[in-house]
C-alpha cells in the first residue's frame, strides 16, 4: 500500500514514521510512505504557498495553485505507475476533468462515477472539519492501493482546490492542531497495521479495542506479582474456555465504565448468560452485568 503525504513539512512525517512497526513495514515493502513538498510546486518566485484570505480575518491560508499541481503531479505518476488498461481509464478520466471549470461538476464525477468504478485515487483532506476517524474508516482505506493525504496548515486551505480533489475530509478530534502533519501520521499508522503482513500476529489486530466495537479487555504481562499486585488467578490457568469468558466479562465491564457510549454496539449470545455463574465478579459487577444482558440480549434469542 501506498501513502502519499502532501505537507509543508515532509522531514516532519517522514521522521516519525520510520521507526518501529511501521518504519520495519516500509523496509519489507509492504507499505510505501512518501512525502510531497508542497511549497515545491508553488509558481510564486519567492515560493510563497500562502496568501491573506478574502473578506478579511486572522492568519494565512494555503493557496489553491501549489497544492492543486502537487496533487495532480502525485496522481499523474501513480496512473502512469498501474499498468494496462485501467491506467488508460484513470487518463482519460483526468483529461475529462481538466476541461471542467466546474467545480461542482468535478466532484459529481469524483464521487460518483469514479467511485463506483473503482478508479478513483482517493484523496483525504486532514481537517477539523471533517468526519471523526475511526477503526472503521482504517479498515475501509486499507483496502486502497494509493492513498493521498493533503494536510493543511496556517488557517487551513482554499475550499475551491479541497472541492475539487478531496474525497475524503477526515478529523482526528474535536480539537485544533496547528498542521495535519500528525492527523496525516495517525491515519497512516492506523491503517498500516491493518495491512497483511504488517503485525508479527495478523490476529492480535482483531481482539483490539473497537474491532468488535467494545473496548479490550485488561491485560498483564511477568512478574506474576508486581508490587504486592497479582495477576488474576483464572489467567495462569491454562484453560482457554475460563481466560476468554473472563476476558468477555472484563472487556463489557471496562467498556461499561469508560466508554458507555460503545455500549450500543454490545450484543450477548445465549451463551453469555452463563457468564454471571462462571466468572468471578462482585456483587456490584454482578448487578451491571444482570442489567445490561437485559438490555443487550438479542431480542430473537432472548
Ligand atoms: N481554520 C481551520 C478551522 O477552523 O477549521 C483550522 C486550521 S488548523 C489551525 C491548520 C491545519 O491543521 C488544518 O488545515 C488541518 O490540516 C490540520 N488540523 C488541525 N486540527 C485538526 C484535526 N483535529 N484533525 C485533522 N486535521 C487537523
Amino acid at each position: 500500500m501506498n501513502f502519499h503525504i502532501l505537507t509543508l513539512f515532509p522531514e516532519m512525517v517522514l521522521k516519525g514514521l520510520d521507526t518501529s512497526i511501521i518504519g520495519r513495514a516500509e523496509e519489507r515493502g509492504l507499505i510505501h510512505v512518501e512525502a510531497r513538498n508542497i511549497r515545491d510546486y508553488t509558481i510564486d518566485r519567492h515560493k510563497k504557498v500562502d496568501d491573506y484570505p478574502y473578506g478579511g480575518g486572522a492568519g494565512m491560508l494555503m493557496q489553491a495553485q501549489p497544492v492543486y499541481d502537487c496533487w495532480k503531479a502525485v496522481r499523474e505518476e501513480i496512473v502512469s505507475r498501474r499498468s494496462g488498461s485501467a491506467a488508460a481509464e484513470a487518463d482519460d478520466f483526468s483529461a475529462d476533468q481538466e476541461q471542467k471549470s466546474d467545480s461542482a461538476a468535478v466532484e459529481s464525477a469524483e464521487s460518483g462515477n469514479l467511485q463506483d468504478s473503482g478508479r478513483r485515487i482517493r484523496t483525504v483532506y486532514l481537517t477539523p472539519q471533517g468526519r471523526t476517524f475511526t477503526q472503521r474508516d482504517a479498515h475501509d482505506f486499507a483496502q486502497e492501493e494509493d492513498l493521498i493525504l493533503l494536510c493543511g496548515h496556517y488557517e487551513g486551505i482554499d475550499d475551491r482546490v479541497l472541492d475539487r480533489i478531496c474525497t475524503d475530509y477526515i478529523s482526528i478530534g474535536d480539537y485544533i492542531l496547528t498542521g495535519g502533519e500528525l492527523p496525516a501520521m495517525i491515519l497512516v499508522d492506523a491503517v498500516s497495521r491493518l495491512v497483511p503482513g504488517v503485525l508479527h500476529n495478523d490476529t492480535s489486530a482483531e481482539t483490539e479495542s473497537f474491532e468488535s466495537g467494545i473496548l479490550e479487555y485488561p491485560q498483564y504481562s511477568r512478574p506474576e506479582v508486581w508490587e504486592g499486585e497479582k495477576v488474576p488467578e483464572v489467567l495462569l490457568s491454562g484453560d482457554h474456555k475460563k481466560v476468554n469468558e473472563w476476558r468477555r466479562v472484563r472487556a463489557i465491564l471496562r467498556t461499561y465504565e469508560r466508554r458507555p457510549d460503545l455500549l450500543k454496539n454490545l450484543h450477548f449470545k445465549k451463551a453469555d448468560r452463563n457468564l454471571l455463574k462462571r466468572v468471578e465478579m462482585t456483587e456490584e459487577e454482578k448487578k451491571i452485568f444482570e442489567k445490561l444482558l437485559q438490555d443487550h440480549m438479542d431480542s430473537d434469542i432472548v
